[in-house]
């Protein structure tokens, strides 16, 4: 991993810019000072108007740095613990075993090493979501931008919301949120509150939803594995009036979506849904490569595009994927949808993921945009570069800092 950074303001020339706001620049020039784009254009016209330092980056493809926007980091240590069984119900349950076996040091020492490995994978904007708090730590010493989301799990609804706000740190690298885990193992109450909550201070609020179909089953008739196992944990609220709604109508009928609502998943949609999803405009948090991993199906994500929602990109954690990387999440969408233009594929993992995530500095590069840039060496270069982009993960991803 190689990491340019300069204290001068500095003129970088690239074969290709990607702005991702504007259209790409080949042969293109950025001026980045006091860690902010000052300005992006044609490398001969900006080289005219600048006297400072020049650096040539040479043959590579310049991007802003990727945003995962669902993961959790406090899960690391459950890589390749967990065998996918076919059954989503039966991968909580191992989930909640072997979670119970791994020590705190073991967790925090892998939630480190998976923070270092997301950066090294070009990653510069984190949505973490976390029920411990460990990770707070390790995300503030880390070398990205976060939202810690502290997720809160109570079907019978029973807790307060300051039981869940002890670890509240928020800073210009750090923002703390709040996110209930899914609409079966938070109370319709506490979602409604939780909502209310992150409203109020303009925060993103995220959940799973419509992962499996034995969520669908639940809302829709109260009854299935998701019953079972809240009998066999002894969080099943005898007054719960079961919906019978899908998923997402559910959330609709709860009045929690919204432009800031992160809606983790949406593997099980209707059309009906996704209409729904459209004018709230809602983000979709697409996790393919865990979806794969669980066996749970795939989102519709074509279906989303045409009525203009803009999904983002997750990885969701290592207890569902080998990897935390944004470029192969991207790789996998390409496989699976390859009529997908793959300038939306990098729009998803970048400009969609940062204005989910409530940071407007990140994900693009036009002026007063963070200057956190990644170079990505031209591997074919007379391929377009958003498709060399979602074909491969880059062996070598540059990390430019202004
Ligand atoms: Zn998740």
């Amino acid at each position: 991993m190689q990491v340019i950074s300069f204290r001068e303001p500095t003129l970088y020339r690239a074969k290709f810019i990607l702005p991702l706001k504007e259209p790409l620049i080949e042969d293109g020039g950025i001026i980045l000072a006091q860690g902010e784009v000052i300005r992006v254009g044609r490398w001969r016209e900006l080289k005219k108007v600048f006297s400072g330092r020049r650096y040539d980056l040479g043959e590579v493809i310049v991007l802003p740095a990727l945003v995962n926007v669902h993961t959790h980091l406090e899960l690391s240590a459950l890589k390749w613990r967990l065998i996918p069984s076919g059954s989503f119900v039966n991968w909580v349950r191992s989930l909640i075993r072997q979670r119970s076996e791994v020590s705190v040091e073991q967790t925090q020492k892998a939630a480190y090493k998976a923070l270092q490995d997301m950066w090294k994978e070009g990653i510069g904007l984190v949505g973490e979501v976390g029920n411990t708090g460990i990770t707070i730590g390790i995300l503030h010493d880390g070398p990205m931008q976060a939202v810690f989301f502290r997720e809160i799990i109570d079907f019978k609804g029973t807790s307060s919301l300051k039981d869940f706000l002890q670890h509240q740190h928020s800073s210009t690298k750090l923002l703390f949120s709040l996110a209930p885990h899914a609409p079966y193992t938070v109370s319709p109450l506490l979602l409604q509150a939780i909502k209310i909550w992150t409203k109020r201070y303009h925060l993103p609020f995220s959940i799973h939803v419509a992962e499996s179909p034995e969520e669908v089953v639940f809302l829709q008739e109260g009854k299935g594995p998701l019953r079972l196992l809240l009998e066999e944990r002894k969080q099943w609220n005898p007054r719960f009036r079961v919906p019978r709604l899908s998923p997402i109508g559910y959330l609709k009928h709860l009045g929690v979506l919204d432009r800031d609502t992160i809606c983790v998943h949406t593997v099980h949609v209707s059309q009906n849904d996704l209409e729904t999803l459209a004018e709230a405009q809602a983000r979709p948090c697409l996790c393919p490569r865990s979806n794969t991993y669980l066996g749970v199906g795939l989102p519709p994500l074509d279906k989303m595009l045409d009525l203009g929602l803009k999904p983002c990109i997750g990885t969701d954690s290592l207890a569902s994927n080998d990897k935390l990387s944004i470029f192969a999440e991207m790789e996998t969408l390409h496989r699976f949808f390859p009529q997908i233009a793959p300038q939306i594929l990098v729009k998803m993992a970048t400009l969609w993921g940062a204005e989910a995530l409530k940071r407007p500095q990140m994900g693009h590069l036009v002026p007063k945009a963070k200057a956190e840039i990644l170079a990505v060496p031209v591997a074919a270069p007379k391929v377009d570069p958003y498709e060399q982009l979602v074909c491969m993960a880059p062996k070598n991803v540059i990390r430019i800092y202004g």
